[in-house]
């Protein structure tokens, strides 16, 4: 893989065929996988929806990631309410920053705010502008220019400005293209961000010659490095969740380095003295780590997430496989899995034999069912934003699902109000920011992940049961909302197929 050449990565439909549309159960998603679906061939890389109530921006997803790197401003190249998301994050965002530097600054952000005069005349003058008063006044490390859609249909050059700016300014300056128009599965906004990275921001660091004077110098930092791993983090993630696989993988030793969440620019530099570089998810990471693999010799891990305790396990001797630390390894998923055990027993007492449905990033809901089974929970449905080949090792981790349904849907809430209220599940475990409509259905909810809760690890899977246990004692509030507020879909829908206007899914 190099796509670095190119002005901007692909869009995932073409380089992984991520299918956004599919309805059936979870043994035929696993025959499509089988299959070979995203060979080439792409029989579900052709479906799609005759009706979609909504559609996820590359654009808003690439801010997520965007916005959490410190000592750089974000100008968003782009009208102004192309970056609205934002507001929603700035608090996270910051206090983030903050529990990695105390010093760091909150999120800053500058806007184009183009409109229709730009339209005919062109974005130039304003983005020239704003780059400009980002160096002048802020004086960051980097300066991230991230466009939407108009600057990339009225054809501003973005590239050769901001070529022609970096003379001018003492921040280096990194192109983000993710127009939202260009792909229909968000995830394409990862690859979007790393492709930026990949081609301003990643380097060999000097230090390493300088380091290497003497010859003692020389062992120690081949040292350091041989037992260095850069944890490729994600925006979902919380502080704890770093800090709980910080203690797994030095427990075995291990050193830990995070990118590229609330990294430092000169971070991504040092990021390639490692020697391994293990992702959380691939859905996030398969085009950084393949481009640095091929560019820079570090070999890289994409298995399973560590959420959920057979997750966990596999993730770390995966690892540990990979330095020869097995036997370590061995020992401390022994010492864990026996302290979880203990700890778990009381809220099996309430949760075993509940249903859960869950809906979110495909890799995480399916290895968080693995917590819901571990609890003696029955899963009766999963929605996942898309689905590619990262989803097929989570589903070792679980037992009896062939016959679950599953929904492949980027948002469509209707489908998913359909599914709820056939499968009726006991509680609804959701990607967080799009519940208000779900919460109408009565049902507890827990979110899927949450800035400030640990899911990751064993204490996540303690965590996730300790709160679950709470939601499902008392979801008054939800209940209160079904019995006063309407859900906003008609009664004829339920009475209708979930995947009704899904088309050309004929392989399955
Ligand atoms: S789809 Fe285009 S116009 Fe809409 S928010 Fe995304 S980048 Fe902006």
């Amino acid at each position: 893989m190099n796509y670095l050449d190119a002005k901007s990565a692909p869009a995932r439909e073409d380089r992984l065929k991520t299918n956004i549309a599919f309805g059936g159960t979870c043994a035929q998603i696993r025959g499509c996988i089988r299959a070979g679906c995203f060979s080439g061939k792409g029989c579900l890389n052709l479906a799609d929806r005759r009706f979609a109530e909504t559609q996820g921006c590359q654009f808003t997803l690439s801010l997520a990631i965007l916005n959490t790197l410190r000592n750089a401003v974000v100008i968003m190249h782009a009208p102004i309410g192309c970056g609205a998301c934002s507001i929603g994050n700035v608090g996270v965002n910051k206090t983030f920053k903050q529990l990695r530097d105390p010093s760091a600054e909150g999120v800053v952000w500058l806007s184009t705010n183009l409109d229709e005069v730009d339209v005919i005349n062109g974005g130039e003058r304003k983005l020239r502008e704003a780059v400009l008063y980002a160096d002048r006044e802020f004086r960051p490390e980097t300066i991230i220019v991230a466009n939407g859609c108009v600057p990339a249909l009225i054809g501003d050059d973005i590239d050769s400005i901001l070529a022609d700016l970096e003379t001018q300014t003492a921040a280096k300056i990194v192109p983000i293209h993710c127009e939202g128009f260009k792909t229909k599965v968000m995830a394409t906004a990862y690859d979007a961000v790393y492709h930026g990275i990949l081609k301003k921001l990643t380097k060999k660091p000097e230090r390493q010659q300088y380091l290497a004077e003497s010859d003692l110098d020389k062992i120690r930092e081949q040292y350091r490095i041989s037992r260095n791993v850069n944890v490729l983090n994600v925006s979902s993630m919380s502080r704890q969740d770093e800090l709980e696989l910080q203690r797994l993988l030095n427990a075995i030793g291990l050193n830990v380095t995070f990118i590229p969440c609330y990294a430092e620019p000169e971070d991504f530099e040092y990021s390639l003295e490692s020697s391994l570089n293990v992702s959380i998810c691939g859905t996030h990471d398969d085009y950084f780590v393949e481009h640095i693999r091929e560019n820079y010799g570090v070999p890289f891990l994409i298995d399973t997430i560590p959420i959920g305790r057979k997750n966990t396990d596999r993730w770390i001797l995966k690892i540990a496989g990979h330095f020869g630390l097995e036997k370590e390894a061995q020992r401390l998923i022994e010492v864990e899995n026996r302290l979880l055990d203990e700890s778990l027993k009381p809220f099996r007492k309430v949760l075993a034999g509940k249903r859960a449905f869950l809906a979110g990033g495909e890799v995480r809901i399916v290895a968080t069912a693995e917590i819901l089974q571990d609890l003696g929970m029955e899963i009766v449905g999963f929605k996942a934003h898309h689905f590619d080949r990262f989803i097929e090792p989570m589903f070792d981790s679980l037992d009896n699902v062939d016959d679950v349904v599953i929904d492949v849907a980027t948002n469509q809430p209707f489908e998913q109000s359909n599914l709820l209220n056939r499968l009726k599940p006991d509680v609804l475990i959701t990607h967080t920011g799009g519940n208000n409509i779900y919460a109408k259905h009565g049902l507890p909810i827990l979110p899927l992940f949450g800035p400030s809760y640990n899911y990751m690890g064993y204490s996540g899977v303690f965590e996730v049961a300790r709160r679950l246990n709470r939601v499902m004692r008392n979801c008054q509030f939800n209940k209160k909302l079904s019995r006063y507020t309407r859900l906003p879909f008609r009664k004829e829908w339920y009475e209708k197929d979930p995947f009704a206007y899904i088309k050309n899914q004929d392989a399955v």
